[in-house]
């Protein structure tokens, strides 16, 4: 019988315990050109069905073949490393395949991610009663939902007049790139973004905020809305945010907070400092699925006042004529209608660790960027960049153009890293977001790449 669960779960096992025995020795999968593995792997759909042997056969070699985004020697972007109670929960969310829109369909999926709602909205400091929130697909969505509500308190009548021309909007010239995406989604138009500068450590500068903010004013514009990063993508730097947040208090202006990268530092007492200031938000993203383990896609946005939830995403009635149900009705304040469960996952490694182990896992991922940190600082043979407290480890070794090399270690099946460029610099990015990496795994990193480019020095573009 082709269509028989039970068997395939089985097969999922087999193949399951061949890959996780395949990522120890090989953590690095063999890399092939499109048009070769497009022969090496018969991926071609046919007419006729396929004997179930060849076919078993078939997902094993695609699965070897695919890149090992979980592996110790993966660093090539702000994913990584898995936690099996995570993994384990987002099984069961495949079986039980529920759509979160609404109690009928989803029931305790439900109350599961209001749970997570609510405990992230208290941690970020907002008040229980009035906040809320949704699993939205990633931190791009998180950055549109939160500028489709910044754009509609402006007015009401947005929704269905479209946008007046002159609303501006500011983030920092290290900000996501989604920003500038969203904004033409939205209406407001790309035009009307400002990229404001920031300082050596890639944190905005909250006086050319100021600058910026006043001119505008000055030229009968009407700035609404700031995007502020908690871990920026290149750099991991973490912009202002209480500052920031004065200065949108005075010129009432939304305020998001994007932590995709790094916002997870929420739950750790020792790097909450990082965002001084978050209570005072409008809004605030982080993606689980980055430092946490998680499997993608897991993107939690709070909002402090949830009727901006309702008033930009209900499509029914206003928030006022809200019922019980409605709260419990989360299609009310999401973007999608069916919407996948990206909750239970969270939960279930949440559940499990308790938000001791959440912040010890946050924590363990600083510990390895400090790692790296000092191993750079004393060894002459490298330059390092960026801030002193991120999960991002910039750097130059001897004097390897950075692109080429990570080219090049990516051609040779070596090591997965990218690279990253600032004020004119480029530089290789080490990303420490594997919570499962130890310091060997680090020092392996560091080893593999010493001895590449002792090998290929002929070959590597120098600058
Ligand atoms: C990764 C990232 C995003 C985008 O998140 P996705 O889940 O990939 O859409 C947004 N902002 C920042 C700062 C990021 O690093």
């Amino acid at each position: 019988m082709r269509n028989n669960i039970n068997e395939d779960l089985k097969v999922f096992n087999e193949i399951a315990k061949m890959f996780l025995k395949d990522e120890i020795t090989h953590p690095v999968s063999g890399q092939t050109e499109m048009k070769k593995l497009q022969k090496e792997i018969d991926i071609s759909l046919n007419y006729n069905p396929l004997d179930n042997k060849k076919y078993i056969q078939i997902l094993k070699e695609i699965v070897l073949k695919t890149p090992k985004t979980s592996s110790r020697l993966f660093f090539n972007q702000l994913f990584g490393g898995r936690h099996s109670k995570a993994v384990l929960g987002e099984l069961l969310a495949v079986l039980l395949n529920n759509s979160m829109a609404t109690y009928k369909i989803a029931g305790p999926q439900v109350a599961i991610e209001k749970e997570i709602i609510n405990k992230v909205a208290n941690l970020v400091g907002y008040n229980e009663k009035s906040s809320g929130g949704t699993f939205p697909t990633g931190g791009s969505m998180s950055n549109f939902m939160s500028l489709v509500m910044a754009r509609d308190k402006c007015s009401l009548e947005i929704k269905n007049k479209g946008c007046p021309k002159n609303l501006i909007l500011y983030t920092s010239e290290n900000g996501h790139y989604s920003v500038e995406k969203n904004t033409s989604l939205v209406g407001v138009g790309k035009n009307n973004i400002r990229n404001i500068k920031s300082n050596k450590n890639g944190e905005m500068d909250v006086q050319d905020l100021l600058q910026n903010i006043e001119n505008d004013i000055n030229l009968g514009h009407s700035p609404f809305y700031v995007n502020a990063t908690a871990g920026t993508t290149v750099l991991g730097s973490f912009d202002p945010i209480n500052e920031i947040s004065n200065v949108c208090k005075k010129y009432n202006l939304w305020l998001h907070v994007d932590g995709a990268y790094c916002g997870s530092v929420i739950f750790s007492k020792k790097y909450q400092k990082l965002i001084k200031g978050i209570k005072k938000s409008d809004s605030f993203s982080f993606n689980a699925h980055k430092t946490l383990g998680t499997p993608l896609s897991c993107s939690i946005l709070v909002v402090k006042e949830k009727k901006n939830l309702y008033n930009s995403f209900n499509n029914e009635a206003t928030y006022l004529y809200q019922t019980n149900e409605d709260e419990e009705n989360l299609g009310k304040t999401s973007f999608e209608c069916g919407r996948r469960n990206n909750a239970l996952k969270f939960w279930a490694l949440w559940k499990s660790i308790g938000q001791k182990g959440i912040s010890e896992m946050i924590e363990k991922e600083f510990l390895l960027a400090e790692i790296s940190r000092k191993y750079i600082l004393n060894n002459r043979d490298y330059k390092i960049y960026g801030p002193r407290k991120s999960l991002s480890v910039c750097f130059n070794y001897k004097n390897f153009d950075a692109k080429e090399l990570c080219k090049q270690l990516y051609k040779k099946n070596k090591l997965m890293i990218g690279y990253g460029s600032f004020k004119n610099t480029n530089f290789i990015r080490l990303v420490t977001v594997n919570n499962n990496n130890s310091k060997k795994d680090i020092l392996e990193m560091f080893n593999i790449l010493e001895k590449f480019t002792e090998k290929n020095k002929k070959m590597l573009k120098t600058v």
